[in-house]
């Protein structure tokens, strides 16, 4: 099982600025058991230093995926952690890694998970952060809580293998057979978004904190994918009516 489980999280790291740490991430993967690198917008790629880097792990390098939005990388995904070192305030309250990854494992039996990484002095943006399923924190130091990109990356994997090697999750862990992917849930919002400004509800001349509210009322469930379809209904039946 836990090989299977590993092989399908995809390892995301956003405009990277440093090919050293897109190396040192395949190699980070590449000892925990991981394979699935893809690359948003890498701002050197391919490139020697991270050959150098990845020391031996170059067959992720070359399978790695390269991508011009994150949402190309999530397309098809059921679940996303975004790792972020702050706290941002509109967003939904971020977990602990590894109780991230235990939430994160077991979803791999329905599809594809991400693991969402950012640029090495911004991090990732807010807009990023909400393309993604759950923000997630590593617990440091409060004040000093920022790691390399390389050091995290490597973190999280370990804590993949671990609870990997564990085996299977109690049953009450076990989530619905039938989540919405990353797909369905944009589209879901974009078709939201289209109603509240059809309807007037949403000015985007005024738009003060309605989309990133929105955002986060729905981040915080899984929606699963006759959900979705209700909701996308409710959306039609009303635009018919006004
Ligand atoms: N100054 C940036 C830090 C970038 S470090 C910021 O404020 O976000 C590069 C990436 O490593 C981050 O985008 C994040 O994905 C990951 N990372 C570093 N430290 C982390 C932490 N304590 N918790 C979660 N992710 C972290």
């Amino acid at each position: 099982m836990s090989g299977q489980a590993l092989d399908r999280i995809r390892i995301v790291l956003v405009r990277t600025s440093h090919p050293g740490n897109i190396g040192a991430a395949a190699r980070a993967m590449k000892t925990m058991g991981l394979r699935q690198l893809w690359l948003v917008a890498p701002e050197h790629f391919p490139d020697p230093v991270a050959a150098a880097r990845a020391s031996g792990a170059t067959d992720i390098l070359d399978r790695a995926q390269v991508v011009e939005s994150l949402g190309d990388a999530l397309q098809g995904t059921v679940f996303s952690l975004a790792l972020s070192a702050r706290r941002r305030e509109w967003s939904v309250p971020p977990v602990g890694a590894r109780e991230a990854v235990g939430q994160l494992l077991p979803l791999t039996r329905q599809g594809e998970v991400a693991l969402v990484f950012g640029h090495e002095a911004t991090g990732l943006t807010n807009d990023e952060l909400a393309l993604c399923s759950q923000p997630v924190m590593i617990p440091t130091d409060p004040a000093f809580s920022s790691l390399n990109l390389g050091a995290a990356v490597q973190l999280l994997c370990y804590e993949l293998r671990m609870a990997a090697l564990a085996g299977a999750p109690a049953a009450e862990a076990v989530p619905p057979d039938n989540l919405a992917t990353f797909d369905e849930i944009e589209g879901f919002h974009g078709h939201l978004l289209q109603a509240m400004t059809e309807s007037g509800f949403y000015e985007p001349s005024n738009p003060k904190r309605l989309l990133p509210r929105v955002r986060r009322l729905f981040g915080r469930i899984r929606l699963e994918r006759e959900e979705v379809n209700i909701l996308r209904g409710i959306l039609s039946a009303l635009q018919r009516k006004t």
